[in-house]
Formats: structure tokens, C-alpha cells, sequence
């Protein structure tokens, strides 16, 4: 069988950094280490960090109770309040938000302070999106379907500024975007923020989904952007299977000829994706 992986598969920058970050602090022999969160969505990486001593703090309710260590704030990024709670707990703070969301950060801050109100064009609920909230003073919307961007049309809204999580389907924030701009504003200003390393994933996936028999996309259970390949490449190739790990590789629904795919979300490692490689080669 012929195997094409995507180039883009796997870690991207934001992600290779945070979890760098990681391990950084545990070979300097930082104890006790948190991540507020899980550091990345995989739980293979996350069971190998918890071995080595790395605890995950869920909720701000479980920060207040920290009294010592150090604690690494993922890539997603936080809300602003978060920042001052470690301060004020006088933890140690390493702080590993991707800098494209940090800028995403500046910009709702700068334009919240304008007295916009923020449209972020994303999946509410989604870490990265309850972050950016967390930086606005001013009313915010989460649209991520069409009927939502509907809705927010039956309201006046004199002045928006119109954001988008990193890892959004780009048509979909066109679409989206589109709808919205059908109102009048006294100020608009629509900044399409997702990062260009989602969109390469996205349309290489696409890419080679439309080429192949099969197509396999890895990537956490948890992991939105791992979701949203899934979806592009299933429009294009029927035969598209989600796996976590090895395991869940059925190599019995593969064709014994032909080309399969394998593309992988932004917090797959690279050794799984060899793996699962391999496998298809046999
Ligand atoms: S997908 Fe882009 S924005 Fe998100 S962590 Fe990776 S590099 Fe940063």
C-alpha cells in the first residue's frame, strides 16, 4: 500500500514550545510543576508528563489552593484574572500562550477599550475562546454556526470587532463573516486570526483526502482541531477514520492496494504518526 503523510502533520510552533516548555522545567528539577489544563490535547503526552511528576490544575477553584510551584500555562492561553491569581497565590508562572494567540489577546483588549463589543467567530466553550473573553471589558459574542451569526443580526450593534480562534475552518469564518457584514456598523473591524498553520494543515489535508483511498487523521478525542481535519477530509474521502493511537488503527478497513492518508492534528507527536505509518507499510 502507498502511504502519504502530510507535511503539516503533528506538532505545530505554539504547541512543539508549550510542551518544550514542559520538559524544560522538569530537567531543572522545578517541583512541584502544574499545567492549568492539560498542556496539549493528547493523552499519550499527558499519561508520559503525569510519570514524570507534572500535575494538571483543572479549575481556578483548585489554583487558589496552591501554595507553592510552578505553574505553565498552555498554549490555548487564559483569561487575564488568571494571570493575577497565580501572581497573588505567589506561584512561579511560566507562561507558554502561543504568541498568535497572545496577539489575538492585544487586539480584543486594545479594541474592548475603544468600547467595541468582540465577536469571536469560534466554538464556544473551546479553552482558546474562553481565553480571549477573558481579555475583553466589553460585551462578547461566540458565533460558530450560521443560525448564531443570524441571530446576532436581530440586535443592533454599533460598533464590533470580529476575531477568530486560531484553529477555525477558513471558509467557514468566510461564510460566517459574511453574514454578519450584512448589518451596518459605525465601526467594523473583521481581523481573520487564524493561523496560517491551520490553514496549511487544513488545505493539505483537503488535499490529499481528495487523492487517496483511505485517509487517516490522528489526534486527541478532545482535540477541535483534529475534529474539524476529520470533517475535511471525510467530504472528500468516505473512507476517513479518526484514531487516537496505534490501537485504534484497524488495519483490516484499510484497502489491501491503493494510497492511504495520514494527516494529524496540532497536538499529535511525531512518533505516533511514524508508528501508524509503519503500520499501513506492512
Ligand atoms: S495552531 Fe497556530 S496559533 Fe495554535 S498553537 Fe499552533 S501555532 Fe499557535
Amino acid at each position: 500500500m502507498k502511504v502519504i503523510v502530510a507535511k503539516t502533520a503533528g506538532f505545530c510552533f505554539g504547541v512543539k514550545r508549550a510542551v518544550d516548555q514542559v520538559y524544560r522545567q522538569i530537567e531543572e528539577g522545578k517541583k512541584p510543576i502544574y499545567t492549568y489544563g492539560p498542556i496539549i490535547h493528547n493523552e499519550e503526552v499527558v499519561r508520559e508528563l503525569a510519570e514524570k511528576g507534572v500535575r494538571i490544575v483543572e479549575t481556578e477553584e483548585e489554583l487558589r489552593k496552591l501554595k507553592e510551584g510552578t505553574v505553565i500555562i498552555r498554549s490555548h492561553g487564559v483569561p487575564e484574572r488568571i494571570y493575577r491569581l497565580i501572581e497573588a497565590q505567589g506561584l512561579e508562572m511560566i507562561d507558554a500562550t502561543c504568541p498568535f494567540v497572545k496577539k489575538i489577546h492585544r487586539i480584543v483588549q486594545s479594541h474592548s477599550a475603544e468600547g467595541r463589543e468582540i465577536v469571536i467567530i469560534g466554538n464556544d466553550g473551546h479553552p482558546e475562546v474562553e481565553g480571549i473573553k477573558g481579555w475583553c471589558s466589553t460585551p462578547v459574542t461566540v458565533i460558530g454556526e450560521e443560525a448564531e451569526a443570524e441571530a446576532f443580526l436581530r440586535e443592533p450593534h454599533p460598533a464590533i470587532c470580529v476575531v477568530s480562534q486560531t484553529t477555525f475552518n477558513y471558509k467557514k469564518f468566510d461564510k460566517l463573516v459574511e453574514i454578519i457584514s450584512k448589518m451596518r456598523y459605525d465601526k467594523l473591524d473583521i481581523l481573520n486570526t487564524i493561523c496560517s498553520a491551520t490553514e496549511e494543515r487544513q488545505s493539505e489535508a483537503r488535499q490529499i483526502a481528495g487523492q487517496v483511498d483511505s485517509m487517516i487523521v490522528i489526534g486527541g478525542s478532545h482535540s477541535s482541531n483534529t475534529r474539524k481535519l476529520f470533517e475535511i477530509c471525510k467530504k472528500e474521502c468516505a473512507n476517513t477514520y479518526h484514531i487516537q493511537t496505534l490501537k485504534d488503527l484497524d488495519i483490516r478497513r484499510l484497502p489491501s492496494r491503493g494510497c492511504v492518508g495520514i494527516t494529524a492534528g496540532a497536538s499529535t507527536p511525531n512518533n505516533l504518526i511514524e508508528e501508524v505509518s509503519k503500520q499501513c507499510q506492512i
